[in-house]
């Protein structure tokens, strides 16, 4: 393994053994194609923990050939690209055929580490036109894989499923968004990238034969637990909806926002995959919606669980040919409530230092988001000061009072929280602890991620690199980075992310 400080990887960029098992499904569920080349490609930024789950040798990085491959210049050795095709409802309206319009599948190679099946696909993002390119140019810019590659590193370290990203390579070549851009490739690893869209794909077409066939290679590589159920498929939808509804609760514990949760974007192992117009929340209000195109407000903060489970029925859906009975489907998309709110209740118990569960802690939860909704309290540090509260002694809480303007209004909550606290004999030092294993200090604010974009856009990536490298250790204090964990300055206020990237 070659994780930082750990001796370099096995593999080099020619020595990765490609295994292109996504290939051996048959010619129907995607294209085989070659990304088109860019001129003048760079290497931007790449993840050495995401290289190490593929034992791959970090050295690497600065090797040309390195970079001529991950901007698809050149095909490795052994793989198999292909663009693969699914379907999708797109913002609650079925869209039709959509598919890998500009990620092209390298195939997928060992990953000893991580569970079924093994082995990581490499995927690289902006490679170029594919028949399901549609309207679009097959690229994507600078800006948005640099968000994607770091989100999905710090979305790691925060202990959420998500895809990892071992690169950017960036081009000289211009496209054109709102304005010309620089344009970039992004490596993405994942053990499979089949999204709840690929089965709507060859239900919506009445194709049965390849709805099993893809049910079947799920299952056999992702879920073999399940082969033996009695019902094979309601195992599988079952399972799916529990890992989206623990996914969802996991993002509203840290205030994460897709932005753009269509069915085509919802990964079938619930992995948080598509990083477009995503969003942590800052200034609190469960109605924020991060995504500028999404002006009914969809995919809002509060909207994200309801969703969630709506994309498990439109899987159930898909599904039903195979589980063969609607009473059946019904009852597997049911895991979902319970699966959410259990554990987004011992998210939230975590949260807040609580070691066991009451009778009246939603009263407390309640009045806690009531509180940060009127006062519309920066969301990462209300959490992460809080774990510096003292049973004792209220002069403490002096950087978490701050962050209110109803200043009563907190102190009323904080008597109840304190009396919570007492009920079972908590430990001041070893509440904090516990609380800042979970609240981070570090997120992956907007502003952060734009200072970044706009050193990069002038091929300085220092920043990238000094912003990975803190995200990489989320909980932890940091004091040289002091200044990243702080309330984001005026300017950011008029920054807007939308789907175009
Ligand atoms: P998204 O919402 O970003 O996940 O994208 C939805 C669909 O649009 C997918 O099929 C993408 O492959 C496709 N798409 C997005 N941007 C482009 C682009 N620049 N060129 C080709 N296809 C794209
Ligand atoms: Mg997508």
């Amino acid at each position: 393994m070659n994780a930082p400080g750990l001796p370099n990887g096995s593999f080099r960029t020619d020595t990765l053994p490609f295994l292109n098992s996504f290939a051996g499904l048959p010619p129907a569920f995607y294209t085989r194609l070659m990304p088109t080349p860019v001129p003048s490609p760079y290497l931007v930024c790449a993840s050495e923990s995401a290289a190490a789950l593929i034992d791959f040798d970090t050295r690497e990085f600065n090797n040309p050939l390195f970079v001529e491959t991950f901007a698809g210049n050149r095909v490795p050795e052994g793989s198999a690209p292909l663009a693969a095709v699914y379907s999708g409802h797109q913002f609650g309206v079925w869209a039709g055929q959509l598919g890998d319009g500009r990620a092209l599948l390298l195939g997928d190679v060992p990953a000893p580490g991580t569970p079924h099946p093994g082995a990581l696909e490499l995927q690289l993002k902006g490679a170029g036109m594919t028949p399901y390119s549609r309207m679009g140019d097959g690229r994507a810019v600078l800006r948005s894989s640099i968000r994607e590659f770091l989100c999905s590193e710090a979305m790691a370290a925060l202990g959420i499923p998500t895809s990892r990203a071992l690169c950017v390579i960036g081009s000289d070549m211009r496209v054109l968004r709102e304005t010309p851009e620089t344009s970039a490739i992004a490596t993405r690893m994942a053990p499979t990238f089949i999204r709840f869209g690929s089965f709507e794909h060859w239900f919506y077409n009445d194709r049965k034969d390849e709805l099993q066939t893809l049910a079947d290679y799920t299952i056999d590589r992702c879920y073999p637990e399940l082969r033996d159920a009695a019902n094979p498929y309601e195992a599988f939808l079952a399972e799916v909806t529990r890992r989206t509804a623990r996914l969802m609760a996991q993002w509203q514990a840290v205030g994460f926002m897709h932005g753009v949760m269509n069915t085509d974007n919802m990964s079938i192992l619930g992995l948080t995959i598509d990083y477009g117009p995503f969003g942590f929340m800052e200034a609190f209000d469960a109605r924020h919606i991060c995504n500028h195109t999404d002006q009914q407000g969809r995919y809002s903060y509060q909207m994200q669980p309801g969703i969630g489970q709506w994309n498990c029925y439109a899987l159930g859906q898909a599904l039903l040919p195979l589980i063969g009975d609607v009473d059946i489907t019904q009852a597997a998309l049911e895991v979902y409530k319970p699966e959410y709110q259990q554990h987004f209740d011992r998210l939230l118990h975590q949260k807040l230092g609580l070691r066991s569960s009451q009778p009246d802690d939603d009263k407390l939860f309640d009045a806690m988001f009531g509180l940060m909704q009127n006062n519309h309290v920066d969301f990462t540090l209300f959490f992460r000061r809080l774990g510096s509260l003292a049973l004792d002694n209220t002069s403490a809480d002096e950087p978490l009072r701050d962050l209110f303007i109803d200043r009563p209004a907190f102190d009323a909550w904080a008597t109840q929280y304190r009396a919570r606290l007492r009920q079972e004999n908590s430990d001041d030092v070893q509440r904090k602890i516990a609380m800042n294993a979970v609240n981070p200090k570090y997120v992956l604010r907007n502003y952060l991620a734009q200072v970044a974009i706009q050193k990069a856009q002038d091929k300085d990536f220092s920043e990238t690199e000094r912003l990975l490298k803190l995200l990489e250790k989320p909980f932890d204090e940091q004091p040289e980075n002091e200044a990243y964990a702080a309330l984001p300055p005026d300017w950011a206020s008029h920054l807007e992310v939308s789907c175009s990237s």
